[in-house]
């Protein structure tokens, strides 16, 4: 158990096949306490029950900085501490440069980037006061190469912004003992997606990946849970790749 009574919040986590519920279930299994956060309190709690009863679910728009305090709030009084943050929720869109109206903009960027900074913001305080905590941002392939195959350029953007974000807080908050790094999946086989992978594509994407596979919501859950954990207690302000060697630089 690599996570004994530790308390960690998850949030994008209720999507059924999705990488934040995939990685609440990682979590769960090695004994941390997990709050899985999510849009709709029904789906956020239904999610957290499928965990056990040792699980909290919460209703929470990552772009509403008062719902992420709220959460924290809750948690803390539950829980009484929190040792670890994935920020996790995020939304795409597979348009074209010229196509990204101000709407679309900041749809992704909200989600995605500001997202990072309210929740890191509403848990930080709470990290300080224990000087401890891991705190994991989901960025994407998408930042490093310059587009994804589902993301347009706002999407890479706002993701890249996740990098440096992610960078500076672990710069900042060092002294403080808390660990700040990223994850950059490759293609991982969850519903962001939609029914825009068609059979011929994948053949296609799959050419490219020298382990010969799409990844699994697991493989990218495995990399969160030793990010969170004290099997990376060296480690802060890294990027951490799961795409299969599909992008190695
Ligand atoms: P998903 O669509 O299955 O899950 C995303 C979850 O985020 C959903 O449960 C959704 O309800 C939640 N969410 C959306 N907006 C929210 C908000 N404002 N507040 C709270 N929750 C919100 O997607 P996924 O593929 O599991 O993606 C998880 C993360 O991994 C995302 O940040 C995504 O950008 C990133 N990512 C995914 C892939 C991939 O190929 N699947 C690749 C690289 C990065």
């Amino acid at each position: 158990m690599l996570l004994e009574n530790k308390v960690i919040m998850v949030t994008g986590a209720a999507s059924p096949r999705g990488i934040g519920k995939a990685t609440a279930k990682a979590l769960a299994a090695h004994g941390a306490h997990v709050v899985v956060i999510d849009l709709r309190k029904e789906d956020a709690e239904a999610a957290a029950e499928d965990l056990g009863r040792a699980h909290l679910g919460l209703g929470c728009n990552v772009t509403d900085k008062s719902a992420c305090v709220s959460a924290v709030d809750a948690t803390l009084e539950r829980y009484g501490r929190i040792d670890g943050l994935i920020n996790n929720a995020g939304i795409t869109q597979p348009v074209r440069t010229l196509e990204i109206g101000g709407k679309d903009f900041d749809a992704i960027v909200d989600v995605n980037l500001r997202g990072t900074l309210y929740m890191s913001q509403a848990v930080i305080p709470a990290m300080k006061a224990q000087t401890s905590g891991s705190i994991v941002c989901m960025s994407s392939v998408s930042a490093q190469r310059g587009g994804g195959i589902f993301g347009g350029p706002h999407y890479s953007a706002a993701k890249a912004g996740v990098l440096g974000l992610a960078k500076a807080m672990a710069r900042e908050f060092g002294p403080d003992h808390i660990r700040v790094n990223s994850i950059t999946p490759g293609l991982i086989q969850t519903d962001i997606t939609g029914d825009k992978l068609t059979p011929d594509m994948r053949t296609e994407i799959i050419k490219g990946i020298p382990l010969g596979r799409l990844g699994d919501a697991a493989d990218v859950a495995n990399a969160c849970l030793f990010l969170v954990s004290d099997l990376s207690t060296y480690l802060t302000g890294i990027t951490l790749d799961v795409n299969g060697g599909m992008l190695i630089h």
